[in-house]
């Protein structure tokens, strides 16, 4: 490929809003262009990288047996009311209608049409164990679309589905598909990790994330070491707290107008945040407030929070406005004593005595409160996330990592067969209902999350594997020089022929600027050719990471670069 036949839509700078590495150099590098809030355009040159991803995932799935399919974008809403999630799944379900006023979703994922499609298909146990995958375009109408095509609405997944006459079957296949996406992100040249996760808007029993390890990932994940515990933070049962200390002090109610935050409260009473207890108001299942009592160093866990029967999934705090009519004071001004809601406290918050929390009165605080003295013995659970050097569920100290996920594999267990009446005869002519499995890829995130966490400040570093072009040739002054075109000409046939992705960059630039751009488009490899270089028979190589040029015969250039391309 030449520039000149390439949109090279290379930009000086990103957009102000790009907030991550990966978003800001895919739009920098002409990679992606937003249509929309989390809707993207592929251009030529992304396009490359997100097919080279695809291709890898391809690939490892026909070899692990599963068998490709491709099913439409638009479902038809019987489907998802006959599994029970049209009215579960939210508003991140884009629902439409056509010109019949019948109604219909793009699909988020698609456990209802694969289930359809099985039922109708697949008769006997002879067909199974089966699993089915797609790669296609989803649509979530995320709350907050950010990072580029890394949390985006519209995206590219690789979602499989597996069926199976007993939970063995599922097992065999679930481990072959963690097999496969190791496989998958060893190809690409990730630096990955699989953990324990939570099973979400999915549904089901165990389930793995692979995560790309990132400082700019949203997730957290807990690690205790080769070998040991791995786990999102968002199921990790934070460690029980110890025997709450016998009360020391006395009840008393202090005045802290305007005084909000825990910090705030903390420093006008000379504590610390572990003395306080917060007290967050959240949308209980029935729409009525329900308290969550935690700690005032801990962070609440959305999942643990969601998991409590009587609050409403997904979990949605109560308003100011609601907080300061239906209680009486603003958020800041909450404590757990005479609060008249369900109260739900969380393991380490039941632990402290003679603490501080708000007094149910705007401007007010209590100090000195004690559990099963001042207010009833609180009815306790895990409702925070683990703290670093914490001990983990394995007892060695917890690190916490970030990560972007990747990848996630489900069992599904009966959930959607059993609701959408999925039986197959075993052997004895028994209808069985199916067990299912089911198996994600964000292919297009793998694309953002390679480009975390391979760059510099110059650009992308591609790694081998999913590199748009292997190679960049930058002719310098090529428009004055017949001898150095034909140089050019020669080897890009050349390596063309020996089947190498070559780029030239046959523009009429300034070296700076081709230098640059070919940085920033991260291409893994670079030969200059120049006038003197031609004299001495030379081209001049280096890698991305290189600092320094290495001279290379200008007869060897097609050796040498299989040579390199194979050491990389
Ligand atoms: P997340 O927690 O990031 O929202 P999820 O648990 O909702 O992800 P799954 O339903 O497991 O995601 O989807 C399979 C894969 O699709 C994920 O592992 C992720 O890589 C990718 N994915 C999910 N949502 C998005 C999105 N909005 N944009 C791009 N990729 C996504
Ligand atoms: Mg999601």
């Amino acid at each position: 490929m030449r520039t000149s036949n390439l949109l090279l839509a290379t930009l000086r700078d990103a957009p102000a809003d790009a907030e991550i590495a990966s978003h800001r150099l895919m739009l920098r590098a002409g990679m992606v262009r937003q249509l929309a809030a989390g809707i993207y355009t592929w251009l030529p040159l992304g396009l490359r990288v997100l097919r080279k991803v695809e291709t890898i995932v391809r690939a490892e799935m026909d070899r692990a047996g599963a068998q490709e399919v491709l099913m439409p974008g638009v479902q038809p809403a019987e489907l998802w009311q006959e599994s029970g999630r049209w009215d579960k799944y939210g508003p991140e379900l884009l629902r439409l209608q056509d010109r019949h006023q019948r109604h219909f979703c793009l699909g988020p994922t698609h456990e209802e049409i694969i289930t359809d499609l099985v039922r109708r298909e697949v008769r006997s146990y002879r067909q199974l164990p089966v699993n089915f995958y797609q790669i296609q375009n989803k649509f979530r109408d995320e709350i907050r679309p950010r990072f580029g095509i890394m949390r985006a609405r519209e995206f590219l997944m690789k979602d499989a589905y597996s069926f199976h006459l007993n939970q063995e079957s599922l097992q065999e296949t679930y481990d072959l598909m963690y097999r496969t996406y190791s496989r998958i992100f060893d190809r690409i040249g990730l630096d990955y990790c699989a953990v324990l996760a939570d099973t979400g808007n999915i549904g089901g029993s165990r389930s793995h994330e692979f995560h790309v390890l990132a400082d700019s990932g949203e997730d957290r994940i807990v690690l205790t070491g080769k070998g040991g515990y791995a786990a999102n933070i968002e199921l990790t049962p934070a460690p029980a707290a110890g025997a709450r200390p016998a009360a020391t002090a006395v009840m008393a109610k202090v005045a802290t107008a305007g005084k909000h935050t825990i910090d705030e409260v903390c420093g006008l009473l000379n504590t610390t945040p572990d003395k306080c207890l917060k007290t967050l108001i959240v949308v209980g299942k029935d729409g009525s407030p329900v308290a969550l009592v935690l700690r005032g160093d801990h962070e609440l866990n959305r999942v643990k929070a969601e998991s409590l029967p009587s609050v409403r999934t997904p979990l949605a705090f109560a308003g100011a406005e609601v907080v300061r009519t239906s209680l009486g004071c603003s958020v800041g001004s909450l404590g757990p004593r005479g609060l008249n809601i369900p109260l739900y406290v969380d393991n380490a918050a039941a632990g402290v005595a003679d603490f501080v929390c708000g007094a149910n009165e705007e401007g007010f605080h209590l100090t000195g409160v004690n559990w099963g003295r001042d207010l009833a013995e609180p009815q306790v659970t895990d409702l925070r996330n683990i703290c670093a050097d914490e001990a983990a569920p394995d007892g060695k100290p917890a690190r916490i990592a970030r990560g972007i996920e990747v990848g996630h594999i489900f069992q599904l267990g009966t959930k959607y067969s059993e609701a959408m009446k999925a039986h197959c005869l075993d052997e004895a002519g028994r209808a069985v209902t199916l067990i299912m499995g089911c198996y994600g890829i964000g292919v297009s995130r793998v694309v953002a999350a390679a480009i975390e966490q391979n760059h510099d400040e110059r650009g992308i570093i591609w790694p081998a594997s999913i590199a748009p072009f292997q190679v960049a040739l930058v002719p310098i002054n090529m428009h004055k020089s017949e001898r150095l075109r034909a140089a050019v000409e020669s080897l890009y046939q050349e390596l063309t022929a020996a089947g190498i992705e070559v780029l030239v960059d046959d523009r009429r630039e300034r070296p700076g600027v081709m230098f640059a751009d070919m940085e920033l488009l991260g291409i893994p490899h670079r030969l200059v050719f120049s006038e003197r270089g031609l004299d001495a028979g030379t081209l001049e190589y280096r890698t991305r990471r290189d600092t320094e040029d290495r001279a290379v015969p200008v007869a060897e250039a097609l050796s040498f670069l299989r040579a390199q391309l194979i050491s990389v």
